[in-house]
């Protein structure tokens, strides 16, 4: 049986001369001992409380995001902050990279009145909200209208430990014809391709003229990134149904939904129906 003898020796202060004194030590004793036992206990019960919460937060990750990697980034991180798994992206943290910014305007439609830093960093913050209303923790490589160059938003992602990255662009094209979202991926990372297939699987859902497919991009952006990332072009500015859709306030809170969606879904380790 266990045996609290160690707690009654710590409870005994060897420094305390017993003899001739032990009348008025001994009633200091259990004093000592209950305050040290409520503190074994305190400890003991935290302990298994937290050992309890840890291993439905394992379990919960496990059974949602089969595993893995990111599946351990997660539970560490949902550990670390003692936070609860209250919805499909907890405890998974997702970089935002609205492009361009500052006197970088990016691609631009003036006569609409569409400038790709501005569209970009809007989307952002709409892609945020929907993050976070799934439980994702989300990051921005900016928040507002400054230059950030492209090294350093792959640093800024890095160093925050994100598991996914996400950057957004608005898109060009000599041709006035050509038309539609579309999602790149690095040429060598499956899992940025993982990614990439179902953001843009989820995109065609938003408009289903759109026929595009994901495609590989050799983009700086995603080459100093260290976790899945995917470039997302919300649009062309140079098609003129793109810019009606882009300046509809339905049309990028669908797309933002969108891309939260296929991010639920590279978490839970899906691929998508129709490979690129
Ligand atoms: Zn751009």
């Amino acid at each position: 049986m266990f045996s609290f003898g160690w707690l009654a020796r710590w409870g005994h202060d060897p420094r305390e001369p017993t003899r001739g004194r032990r009348h008025t030590a001994m009633p200091r004793r259990p004093a000592r001992m209950r305050l040290a036992a409520a503190v074994v206990l305190a400890c003991v019960g935290l302990s298994a409380a937290a050992f309890f919460a840890g291993l439905r937060i394992a379990a919960v990750v496990a059974v949602s995001a089969g595993g893995g990697e990111l599946g351990i980034a997660r539970i560490g991180r949902l550990l670390a902050q003692g936070a609860a798994v209250d919805g499909p992206l907890s405890g998974v943290l997702v970089a935002v990279d609205p492009g361009h910014g500052g006197p970088d305007r990016g691609a631009c439609h003036l006569p609409s009145g569409l400038v790709e830093k501005e569209i970009n960093l809007d989307m952002a913050l709409r892609l945020e909200r929907a993050l976070k209303a799934s439980g994702a923790q989300v990051f921005l490589t900016r928040r507002d209208d400054t230059f950030v160059s492209l090294d350093e938003r792959a640093r800024r992602a890095n160093e925050q430990g994100a598991d996914v990255f996400v950057s957004l662009h608005v898109n060009r094209f000599p041709s006035p014809e050509c038309f539609g979202a579309q999602t790149f991926y690095l040429p060598e990372s499956l899992e940025g391709r993982r990614l990439a297939l179902l953001i843009q699987e989820e995109l065609r859902q938003v408009y289903p003229p759109n026929y595009r497919q994901a495609l590989p991009g050799n983009y700086r952006v995603l080459r100093g990134t260290a976790m899945p990332a995917a470039l997302v072009e919300i649009g062309f500015v140079t098609n003129a149904t793109d810019r009606d859709l882009m300046q509809q306030d339905d049309y990028r809170e669908a797309v933002a939904a969108a891309i939260a969606r296929a991010i639920i879904r590279f978490v839970r380790g899906e691929s998508a129906d129709q490979p690129a």
